[in-house]
């Protein structure tokens, strides 16, 4: 299951990039065909600055390592037991592999847990058929819907026999 990430962004051909020269916000934003904006959110987000004093320059290197970076990140899915966490933007564990189930629709269903890294609360859509895998997978804390499910699939109900009802 891939998380759906937001799809406004772009790929960028760090091809355009020189390793060995230097880029003040306007060169890059031109070169990259990018909003001055948008390069000031990349220096927000961590693209490093030669030094402090204006005009702020970027090296090349430094900037096509930074677009790479950004570019792998935003490609990891997420695999079964990790979650997208939106503060550490990584897939992440969640703490303990402790989850809550919350079934939405008699198909759709909802995973909460806390990532690991930074506590913060990540959630990702899942299928009511995966039920099974997702309770082996995790520590499944509480399920919320069960009524939703129990008269549309009766011999999944069989998976939540070892969760405690709450
Ligand atoms: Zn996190």
């Amino acid at each position: 299951m891939i998380f759906a990430m937001p799809s406004k962004k772009r790929t960028f051909n760090t091809r355009l990039i020189k390793r060995d020269y230097s880029y003040d916000i306007k060169e890059l934003s031109e070169v990259l065909g990018v909003h001055v904006r948008t390069a000031r959110e990349w220096i927000k987000s961590g693209l490093p600055l030669i030094d402090k004093t204006r005009p702020f320059m970027m090296h090349g290197s430094e900037i096509i390592a930074f677009l790479k970076d950004k570019q792998t990140k935003r490609k990891q899915p997420c695999k079964m037991n990790e979650f997208f966490c939106f503060k550490c933007r990584l897939p992440r564990h969640v703490w303990e592999g402790l989850i809550d189930i919350k079934i939405k629709y008699p198909n759709r269903l909802q995973l909460m847990g806390t990532c690991s890294t930074c506590s913060t609360k990540v959630f990702k859509a899942g299928s009511v058929s995966k039920i099974s895998e997702y309770t082996k997978t995790f520590s499944v804390q509480r399920i919320e819907g069960r009524h939703i499910i129990e008269t549309a699939h009766p011999t999944l109900m069989c998976h939540f026999e070892s969760i405690n009802k709450s």
